[in-house]
């Protein structure tokens, strides 16, 4: 994905030499888990609609499966890179190992813009994708679900193409599926309100009352609206949250110091989250600069958008206002930022904690679907607060006893798990 200087596997890397430092990992143990284990990068060729023939990129990385099958969104977007997608299966990897759930790091990725893609495009690309790497993926091996600009549908058609191949009913294959057809209620909140349950816990620690707190969001898409809806309910105000202009290839802040209010929003925005700038206007909101959302003098900033957009040249922008960073989407702090806002104190619930929420209501998805029998919203989301909650009691737990920044904790405990698993495995 488009970067602004920073590789985010390098970072992601970086960010395991420091915690394998810590923990004295022996050598082989550290050269295992700096790499993924397998990696495929493969061409999906598509008949358009105009009748002409193009060749599109896809990769899938399984980073590391030994506390079971690679588990890991697909994501479609005109910057996808290679080394994008093995960050992502990294941080897929500690974030299964902090919330505990028997599952490895896995993502995969497509070269396209869905924005100029048809429907039946995008399906061909889909189908292409489980084509080339049926043998590769499955239910006991490698489970997928989406992530950026894939959606329910995608997975449907990737689900769909599979049982083709294999000729069976393999629900397990694929989380994200729309409900009634082996989906589970609370995924699409599942990502959103983790992150908000997480912030819940934090605030209890800082001594604050969620009802007089304020913040500032990046992104609208799936992730914010839902941490954005959970926190409005904790009584807690969003001032102010961003989007991706298609058109202008930038993005843009939406700024209401009253609060924002998520459906007059959802409204006036494309299915890709990106907000309509007139509309909000004409409804009152201030349509500011895209970075705008980090100069917010809010309490919580919750970046829920991309990677690398709190980076050394806007971190400084942070107000002193600001208590707690809850990273709603995956590697959004590069470390020289990440170096700053431990010096200045702020309370971090890092990406792989914080964003648990969607994979850990994924892993109930796929349990739903190789039994077959299905859970109301009202248990899956109270099995999902319960695993938030007590993976976020952890890591905090073990920062406070070992006096460590919460990104480092959090790493202390995946690492450790799953470098147990690989040396229980003789791996290593
Ligand atoms: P999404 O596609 O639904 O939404 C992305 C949002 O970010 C859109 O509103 C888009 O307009 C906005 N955006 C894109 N570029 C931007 C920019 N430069 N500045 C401001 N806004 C911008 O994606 P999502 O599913 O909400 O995922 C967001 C992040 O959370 C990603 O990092 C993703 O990997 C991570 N994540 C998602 C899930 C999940 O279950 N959906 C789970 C874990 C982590």
């Amino acid at each position: 994905m488009a970067t602004k200087g920073v590789n985010p596997f390098a970072m992601a890397q970086a960010q395991f030499d420091k915690v394998a430092a810590i923990l004295d990992l022996d050598e082989a143990t550290r050269e295992l888990l700096r790499w993924p284990l397998r990696e495929y990068s493969f061409a999906i060729p598509v008949r358009m609609d105009d009748g002409r023939t193009k060749v599109f990129r896809g990769f899938r990385v399984q980073h590391n499966d030994a506390r079971g099958p690679a588990k890991g969104g697909i994501r479609f977007h005109p910057q996808e890179t290679l080394d994008t997608v093995r960050a992502l299966a990294t941080w897929m990897t500690w974030k299964c190992a902090v919330v505990d759930i028997p599952l490895g790091g896995g993502k995969g990725g497509v070269i396209c813009d869905p924005h100029n893609l048809s429907q039946r495009e995008q399906e061909q690309i889909c189908r292409g994708w489980v084509r080339q790497l049926a043998r590769n993926v499955g239910p006991l091996q490698d489970v997928p679900a989406p992530d950026v600009m894939t959606s329910a549908q995608h997975m449907l058609w990737m689900l769909d193409e599979y049982e083709r191949i294999h000729g069976g009913h393999f629900p397990g294959f694929i989380t994200g599926k729309p409900v009634g057809a082996g989906g589970s209620q609370g995924r699409t909140e599942a990502t959103g309100y983790g992150v908000v349950y997480t912030i819940r816990e934090a605030l209890k620690l800082l001594g604050l009352d969620a009802a007089k707190t304020t913040a500032s969001v990046q992104g609208f898409g799936n992730v914010s609206q839902y941490a954005i809806r959970l926190y409005q309910q904790l009584g807690g105000t969003v001032t102010c949250c961003s989007s991706w202009d298609q058109g202008d290839q930038t993005s843009y802040a939406f700024r209401k110091k009253d609060g924002i209010d998520v459906d007059q929003l959802v409204a006036i925005s494309d299915r890709f989250g990106g907000i309509d700038k007139a509309k909000a206007k004409d409804l009152g909101y201030e349509v500011l600069p895209g970075d705008a959302w980090i100069e917010e003098p809010v309490d919580i900033l919750i970046p829920a958008a991309l990677e690398n957009q709190v980076r050394g040249d806007n971190v400084e922008k942070i107000q002193p206002t600001v208590k707690l960073i809850a990273e709603g989407a995956n590697g959004p702090t590069t470390p020289e930022a990440d170096q700053v806002i431990h010096r200045r104190g702020i309370y971090m619930i890092p990406d792989f904690l914080a964003n648990a929420g969607g994979v850990t209501c994924s892993y109930f998805e796929q349990v739903q679907s190789n039994l077959n029998f299905y859970w109301e919203k009202q248990e899956v989301l109270t099995k999902l607060d319960t695993a938030m909650t007590s993976a976020f009691k952890a890591v905090s737990e073990l920062a406070e006893k070992r006096k460590l920044y919460m990104r480092d904790a959090a790493y202390v405990i995946s690492i450790n798990r799953v470098a147990q698993a690989c040396h229980d495995r003789g791996w290593v």
